[in-house]
């Protein structure tokens, strides 16, 4: 009897072991393990060349530099931020006392739709936090005009949006900041890790200073900063790893060309194409399922796939607005998140990473097409 190996929707980017051990030999022989140490420094070099961004400061997640995003730029009141998400987006802005104003998301891409955003300003708001969602990117420069013309300030929550370019230009540029997630589910990770982007060297700094407990000195604290140093062993390891992920993202790009090959024309099943001149990281490969075309609800799809041991994930169900802490908020009311309800009821992220065989997207699809 053949045991149906499990199929899970995201597999980690591991660099080979034996070529990891010569850094962990010369981490021992430094004997220097954190607070910005050789490997860190090297780290942050490298992700500013490979991401074409000007500054880079490394975090040992991706929710701590959304929290220091809001504390170095001293955001208070309200801010403007999509439902569509994962929660770390709103949690962030509830750690800093902030209240999040939900917005509806476009129903093509599934960011927040900036013809929205206007109507949701009030005297409170301070900045708009987006995300690009699946790596798609926002509409950046509606969402400037927007900001520039209210004074708000924009934080990206960009953790689906490493490497993602439109028109050769970094999508983590956009804004006055951007956030990364080095999560080991993401498509680049340190096993967990994450970083903020910001385009001068003050501010650079002052996220530093916050990153280390606000130490600006050996005496001297300016802020009431938090611990949110990478180690050494990451930072290698995330070096390491940064050879590798050129080739995984063309790995998942085949994989999204399989998909949608295999899924194409079956009736009540849609899924997004790229978008031109972008390029795409293919971090996620979302299906959206119409019950009514396609005779069956995302949720038994959902289920049916799991029997089989193929584990897809319904991100983003539930809305981050349904949850309890925010609920209760006037803008969670489900009424005025129309197209975020939608999409989230009727979303399968199918498994999407670089080591997915051949034979497994075409079980994948055959059980989508029945
Ligand atoms: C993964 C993720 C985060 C949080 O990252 P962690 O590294 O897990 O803290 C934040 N926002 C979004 C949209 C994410 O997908």
């Amino acid at each position: 009897m053949s045991e149906k190996k499990t199929v899970t929707v995201t597999s980690p980017l591991l660099p080979p072991l034996e070529e990891f051990i010569p850094y962990l030999k010369d981490i021992w022989d430094r004997k220097w393990l954190t607070n910005n140490g050789y490997y860190h420094k090297e780290l942050e070099a490298a992700l500013c060349k490979y991401l074409k961004v000007p500054y880079i400061s490394l975090f040992t997640n991706g929710t701590l530099p959304l929290m220091c995003a809001l504390q170095a730029l001293r955001i208070t009141g309200e801010v403007i931020t999509t439902p569509y998400s994962f929660v770390a987006t709103t949690h962030s802005l509830w750690w800093n006392g902030i209240k999040p104003v939900f917005v509806d998301i476009d129903d093509k891409t599934g960011n927040i739709d900036p013809d929205k955003i206007e109507a949701a300003i009030t005297p409170k708001t301070t900045a708009i936090m987006p995300v690009h969602v699946y790596g798609k990117p926002c509409d950046t420069k509606r969402i400037q005009e927007i900001a520039d013309k209210y004074g708000l300030k924009v934080i990206y929550d960009a953790a689906h949006a490493f490497a993602v370019e439109v028109n050769g230009e970094s999508v983590l540029n956009a804004g006055d900041m951007s956030t990364l997630s080095f999560h080991a589910t993401k498509v680049y990770n340190t096993v967990e890790g994450g970083a903020l982007i910001c385009h001068d060297e003050k501010t650079k700094q002052r996220i530093d200073y916050l990153k280390n407990f606000g130490f600006a000195g050996e005496t001297t604290v300016v802020a009431p900063g938090i611990n949110g140093k990478m180690d050494e062993i990451r930072s290698a390891y995330g070096l390491l790893n940064l050879k590798y992920v050129d080739s995984a993202i063309e790995a998942r790009h085949q994989v999204a060309i399989k998909y949608r090959k295999g899924l194409k024309g079956i009736p009540g099943i849609s899924y997004m194409e790229d978008m031109p001149g972008v390029r795409h990281n293919y971090s996620y490969f979302p299906i959206f399922v119409d019950a009514e075309k396609y005779g069956m609800t995302r949720d038994e799809l959902y289920f049916k796939m799991k029997e089989q041991n193929i584990l897809g994930r319904r991100y983003f169900y539930p809305l981050i607005s349904e949850f309890s802490t925010y609920r209760g908020l006037e803008s969670a009311k489900p009424e005025l998140l129309p197209n975020a309800h939608k999409m989230a009821d009727s979303v399968i992220c199918l498994p999407m990473h670089h080591a997915i065989s051949e034979s497994t997207i075409n079980q994948i699809v055959q059980l989508i097409n029945k």
